[in-house]
């Protein structure tokens, strides 16, 4: 890990993690991670004046719309966010991956986790009281990497203990029962117990990571996602109540997927592949597959394809990809690597991109669309996906004020702890 304080007696004290500068707060400082939180959300809620204090920070603070990560699923821009990096600084472009050597899927943070430090775990190198509050247990063990603090899940919250967590009671915190995972009191779990351990003044900084449940069964502005909406911004509130210094950003955004008459709208790759290469002759991976989720059906908007018989040209691949109706742009493996700043050990022939409104996947018989329990699929993994709010409760300093251009997701830790007045 990149670690040092800078030895200046005249500034104030700070960490460098990932080749970046974090001043060690003077202010209470968390940060949410507004998991799926597309643009169209906020600007609904707004619309529908239920959001007052998201619509304070916006108008008083600072608003813009940032770029997510590519791909722009879950794990890897929560990573981005703690490390202050891209995937290609922290490894993680996905929740699995293929290992071209062994012809085995292998799940990404499990493997041989992150290679880069977080800046939550510098800063309580340094002295400042750091909390990780995730909604899903399954980020938790990369987000804590090498963190002393606090740190747990609001899925496993009863079982917290001082020893493992930092922590113990936090049912007794919250005031109750840890929620199950597909209950949007999830996330509403994660923001109490951030505003209880601040107006308790336990901690310097929070990240709280929610979950996006609600947004990949509720469209912007419908009931369902403002009532979500209405309900994270009382906890806003009562963050900035508590004197906390705000922000806010999303991993990605979310888009519906889906036909008019309510059906999946998806490419299915590996079926298209196989009819032209004959079976087993590629490999469709789709990096948002995750045996913990039901509500995706494992469709997204980002694949990776790789060459599995070495009697198949590469460049016939991309071009029988490109031709699949609902591919909007494929490009190889090195070169999406570098364009979108992703490990490129991780990629393979290449990358596939969904075109807007479409879902890519594997093989049809792959992918179990009954657990969408008839709602339409909504989902993200694209460039459609990647823009995102970038909001804090305070306006920026004059500095930063000067760097608000080409604003990516993984800034909000440098504009919050150095980049506000
Ligand atoms: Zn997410």
């Amino acid at each position: 890990m990149a670690l040092r304080e800078t030895g200046d007696a005249q500034r104030s004290r700070a960490v460098t993690v990932n080749g970046r500068r974090y001043a060690l707060p003077t202010r209470t400082t968390a940060v949410i991670c507004y998991d799926g939180c597309d643009p169209a959300y906020v600007e609904a809620a707004r619309a529908a004046a239920i959001v007052p204090h998201l619509a304070q920070m916006m108008d008083e603070g600072f608003a813009a719309i940032a770029d997510a990560a590519m791909p722009t699923f879950t794990n890897p821009n929560n990573l981005s966010i703690v490390c202050g990096a891209p995937p290609s600084v922290h490894g993680i472009s996905g929740n699995y991956y293929f290992d071209e050597a062994t012809g085995r899927e292998t799940m990404m943070v499990d493997a041989e986790g992150m290679r880069a430090g977080t800046i939550l775990a510098a800063l309580a190198g340094a002295g400042a009281r750091v909390a990780a509050i995730t909604a899903k247990d399954k980020l938790l063990k990369a987000l804590a990497n090498d963190l002393d603090g606090i740190a747990f899940s609001a899925e496993r919250a009863d079982d917290a203990t001082l020893a493992q967590n930092g922590i113990e009671d936090v049912t007794g915190l919250v005031g109750r029962a840890a929620p199950s995972q597909y209950d949007p009191d999830l996330s509403l779990f994660v923001l109490d117990a951030g505003v209880r351990l601040i107006e308790a003044g336990r901690v310097d900084v929070a990240y709280l990571s929610l979950s996006d449940l609600v947004q990949h069964s509720h469209a912007p502005g419908s009931g369902g996602a403002n009532a979500f909406m209405a309900a994270v911004d009382q906890r806003v509130g009562a963050l900035i109540a508590a004197g906390a210094t705000v922000g806010i950003v999303a991993d990605h955004g979310m888009n519906d997927m889906a036909h008019g008459d309510g059906r999946a709208r998806v490419a299915y790759v590996a079926d298209a592949l196989d009819a032209t290469f004959g079976p087993g002759r590629t490999r469709v991976i789709c990096p948002i597959t995750d045996p913990f989720v039901r509500h995706h059906g494992a469709l997204g908007g980002f694949v990776r394809i790789h060459v599995t018989d070495a009697a198949v040209d590469p460049a016939a691949v991309l071009a029988a990809v490109g031709a699949i109706a609902g591919v909007g742009r494929v490009l190889p493996g090195a070169e999406a690597a570098a364009e979108f700043e992703m490990p490129p050990e991780r990629e393979g022939a290449a990358v596939a991109i969904a075109a807007p409104g479409y879902a890519l996947g594997a093989h049809a018989a792959d992918h179990d669309l009954s657990a969408l329990a008839g709602t339409r699929l909504r989902s993200h993994g694209g460039l459609a996906e990647r823009r995102v709010p970038f909001i804090l409760s305070r306006p920026l300093n004059a500095a930063y004020q000067q760097k608000t251009a080409n604003l990516r997701n993984y800034d909000i830790f440098d504009f919050a702890l150095n980049g506000v007045v």
